[in-house]
């Protein structure tokens, strides 16, 4: 017998007919004797639409009505799915955030788990009773609803599985593991049979969104088992095995690659703050006010001085904080002293990962070259440890992540393509 928590995604749980699915897919697992905690997402689409109603109702939006108004999809799929399941014979019943609890921070609209209380819980999976909770939400202090971010789900499953020392926590999504790349843009992406930690964190965070980055560095930190798998099965209705978290020795020598994946990220808006005085503090005086703001400073780049004693400097921000970031940056134009702010949306960050890149020089060379040979231009770099990535026109996304992919020779031999 084993204790797994099975996470389920928007597409897998968008309609009745595939709720049904999965509520196959969890009594197999309740048949074989498992205990089971299920942590399921909103309807595909519906946590948009529900984000989309409260930016009509008001631009300036309560966050903490916020979180009760799109908590409320995944409060919707646990009934449904509590449902199904008693319909298939197995027993089950919702617990959502505010009743186990799931105790969270009160950061609205981007709260932290503190604590999960899983005495009911506990008493439920003794008396062979599936539990399912909505991903996604929990409760402050003040018995406030809050909600953990888009994508959220992912983290609520590994926090679950990490208060109750789940043997397992399996991400059921709508591909059939982590890949080279997103496979919907390169169909020669290859799945990975396993992907370490700190390469899925950096992965994440840099924009594959096939897991939150939240969730991973938890399941790093917890040291839980997570796998990332599909819920659409065959006509046998068996799973076909996925992708897994581990840690580094795990992979063997003969599995690492100097490249484990490539990832691109349209959410960033870049900023370039024309004749900037070239003198010590300049930069501290951009970056202060915005760090008080809350907005976080992804890429930076300062160029080479004017010979007018001034220099441009360019950098980018959450493309949903840009205005507020032109806002706090017009309100400390006198102190900065910046000539104009200019901004651009049409920006997209790749990403190339890899822990091999610890011990192999090279790979932001051929990163430069490769996209220069297809004439994309490079607009701003970073790099830490394991990553390289840069800023370039959004419009080249798709092709410089194809061109990357071949360049490290990740592509799928042709007939094995997905
Ligand atoms: P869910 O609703 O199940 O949480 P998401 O849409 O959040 O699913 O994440 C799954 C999607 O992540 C896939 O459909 C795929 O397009 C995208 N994705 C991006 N990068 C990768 C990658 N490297 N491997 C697999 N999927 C990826
Ligand atoms: N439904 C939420 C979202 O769309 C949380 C999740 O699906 O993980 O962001
Ligand atoms: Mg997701």
């Amino acid at each position: 017998m084993a204790r797994i928590v099975m996470k389920f995604g928007g597409t897998s749980m968008a309609g009745i007919e595939r709720i049904r699915t999965v509520a196959n897919l969890v009594k197999r697992e309740w048949e074989a004797g498992n205990e089971i905690a299920v942590v399921v997402s909103a309807m595909a689409g519906e946590t948009d639409r529900l984000v989309n109603f409260c930016r009509e109702a008001s631009s300036l939006y309560d966050p903490r009505e916020y979180d009760v108004v799109v908590s409320s999809g995944e409060q919707v799929t646990s009934g449904l799915l509590a449902i199904a399941l008693q319909a298939v014979g197995v027993p089950a019943r919702s617990w959502l955030g505010w009743q186990l609890p799931i105790r969270t921070s009160d950061g609205h609209a981007s709260a932290r788990i503190g604590d999960i209380d899983t005495r009911a819980l506990n008493e439920s999976l003794a008396e062979r009773v599936v539990a399912v909770i909505p991903g996604f939400q929990g409760v402050a202090t003040g018995e406030r609803v809050t909600t953990l971010g888009r994508g959220g789900s992912d983290t609520s499953a590994v926090a679950m599985a990490a208060a109750m020392k789940a043997d397992r926590c399996d991400i059921y999504t709508d591909v059939d593991g982590v890949y080279t790349t997103d496979p919907r843009i390169v169909p020669r992406a290859r799945k990975l049979t396993k992907v370490t930690y700190e390469e899925m964190l950096e992965l994440a965070s840099v924009g594959a969104k096939v897991l939150q980055t939240r969730s991973v560095g938890l399941a790093m930190k917890e040291g839980v088992r997570v796998q990332v798998l599909s819920s659409f099965v065959g006509e046998d209705g068996a799973v076909r095995p996925g992708t897994l978290i581990v840690g580094e020795e795990e992979i063997d020598d003969m599995e690492r690659q100097l490249i484990t994946g490539i990832a691109h990220d349209k959410n960033e808006a870049k900023v370039t703050l024309v004749e900037v005085p070239d003198r010590p503090g300049a930069v501290a005086a951009i970056f202060g006010p915005l760090a008080n703001a809350g907005i976080n400073v992804d890429m930076i780049v300062q160029n080479v001085a004017h010979t007018t004693g001034s220099t441009d400097v360019t950098f980018t921000v959450p493309r949903a904080d840009l205005p507020r970031a032109l806002d706090t940056l017009d309100k400390e134009r006198a102190t900065i002293g910046f000539a104009k702010i200019v901004h651009d949306v049409r920006v997209a960050k790749i990403s190339v990962v890899g822990v091999g890149m610890r011990s192999h020089a090279g790979v932001a060379a051929t990163m430069f070259e490769t996209l220069g040979s297809r004439g994309i231009n490079i607009l701003a770099i970073t790099t830490s440890e394991i990553k390289v990535s840069v800023l370039i026109e959004e419009d080249y996304t798709e092709l410089a992540v194809r061109v990357l992919h071949t360049a490290y020779g990740l592509d799928a031999p042709e007939d094995a393509a997905a």
